[in-house]
């Protein structure tokens, strides 16, 4: 077979997918969760309970504020104990809401509405913005604002973006073969939204054989292509999935919706078809617990603002006293300073790694080799970039398209000085934002 790939950059590193073979299980229900307002793109939503309110499973608790924004609900019932400042591992902090586990509450059940696929578009699309549906790949963008502008923008291809290329997280990948029915649902509701849409093709990366093997069957008689890729990272950004896909290009400043394409990740898909058949808000979603240091790897369903440590707890505990813990994958997760963070929506996975066996790598001037602007899937100079941005000079970021960078760490992991490029990149964005 002639496997597909992104046709400019990318790096190989080591794709360390030990847990994809553990078949889901469900978190015990957490006894408290602190859950953020902001954990989305765009402004925070606004609180709407007060300490001593009574909540319900799947219960409003905070309010979308304005056109970018998602609604927040409770991921289990009980009664709010607090509303305090909230670290996320986003790194900004936000308002949330500290829920408390009340003793012998009926829990809400979500049932499935047969004739789903006789609601409107309208309907389907205001389910979809109700049940808080944000980006789950990591992007967090309102997933019902995004689907908008696809219908504005009568874009005419829906590409599935299955890659799951950031090493350790396999979550997208057991959905793929736990939830393959809901998925193809969550595909008939979109082209019933948006009606434009001529061509539907999920992208796989070929090193989950078994999801390719498990799309398969259902995608003939749904008009569904599925296209199995070559092994690049990072090939799951959505720009270098649309190359890989549809050989289309996204130009710099424009977004997929404005080449015609609209993408969408798998757990995203699962949540869809929660929302729109279940009337099932997005409460909680499949996390990948992996690594190195932590006893019992999993992928859990777990609700929204548990306690990191409840989760390492539960997995057995930690195999070393000197970890490095991640909201995300090593290329493009954040390091975790403690574990009494809680889960957002963009957790995909938690990796902890002994930090002993970590090679400490020494910095090294530049050698002016190329090797990151060769590697740059979207042709920047990284290398420029981060000069820049270490002299503090806003102009020269800016000229240098800083905002272009999306953050993947190719340039980082490939470095021969061992620069990190991407932290570099990151300060001078921070630069721009100030
Ligand atoms: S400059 Fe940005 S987009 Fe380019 S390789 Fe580095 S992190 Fe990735
Ligand atoms: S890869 Fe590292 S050493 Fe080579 S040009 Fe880029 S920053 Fe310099």
């Amino acid at each position: 077979m002639n496997l597909g790939k992104f046709r400019f950059g990318g790096v190989h590193p080591n794709d360390h997918k030990e847990a994809a073979e553990i078949v889901s299980s469900v978190f015990p229900k957490p006894k408290t969760v602190l859950i953020a307002s902001a954990q989305h793109a765009g402004a925070p939503a606004k609180i709407i309970k007060k300490k001593g309110d009574d909540v319900k499973k799947g219960e409003l608790i905070a309010e979308a504020q304005g056109y970018v924004s998602a609604s927040i609900h409770a991921s289990i019932s009980g009664k709010v104990a607090s509303i305090e400042t909230v670290p996320i591992p986003l790194g900004r902090g936000s308002q949330g809401c500290l829920i408390q586990e009340t003793e012998n509450v009926t829990d809400t059940e979500y049932k499935l509405n047969p004739s789903f696929m006789s609601l409107s578009a309208e309907e389907m699309l205001s389910k979809i913005a109700n049940a808080g549906i944000v980006g789950m790949g990591g992007a967090m963008f309102p997933t019902s604002v995004k689907i908008a502008g696809s219908i504005k923008s009568n874009c005419d291809i829906l590409l599935i973006n299955g890659v799951e290329c950031e090493p350790y997280i396999t979550s997208d990948y057991r959905l793929m073969l736990e939830h393959t029915e809901e998925i193809y649902h969550a595909i008939e509701i979109i082209r019933h939204i948006v009606p434009s849409i001529k061509k539907t093709v999920i992208g796989i990366e070929n090193n989950k054989p078994q999801a390719v093997k498990k799309m398969i069957p259902l995608s003939k008689e749904n008009n569904v292509e599925v296209l199995a890729l070559k092994l690049q990272y990072p090939q799951g950004a959505e720009k270098m999935l649309i190359d890989a896909a549809t050989q289309r290009v996204v130009p710099i400043g424009k977004f997929p919706p404005d080449i015609g394409v609209l993408v969408i990740n798998i757990a995203t898909m699962k949540a869809i078809y929660d929302a729109v058949a279940m009337d099932k808000p997005l409460i909680e979603r499949l996390i990948t617990i992996t690594g190195d240091a932590i006893k019992e790897k999993k992928n859990l369903w777990i609700p929204f603002g548990t306690t990191i440590s409840e989760i390492v707890d539960y997995c057995g505990g930690l195999l070393s006293d000197n970890i490095l813990a991640m909201a995300g994958g090593p290329m493009m997760g954040f390091a975790l300073p403690a574990l009494n963070r809680n889960t957002i929506k963009g957790n995909n996975a938690l990796v902890f790694l002994d930090a002993n066996k970590i090679k400490k790598e020494k910095e090294y001037p530049c050698i002016s080799c190329e090797r990151c602007s060769n590697v740059c899937p979207v042709r920047l100079v990284p290398t420029e970039i981060a000069h820049a941005a270490k002299a503090g000079d806003k102009e020269l970021v800016n000229k240098y398209n800083i905002m272009s960078c999306f953050e993947c760490g190719a340039c980082s992991y490939i470095c021969s000085s061992k620069i990190p490029l991407v932290q570099l990149i990151r300060i001078g964005k921070d630069l721009l934002r100030r």
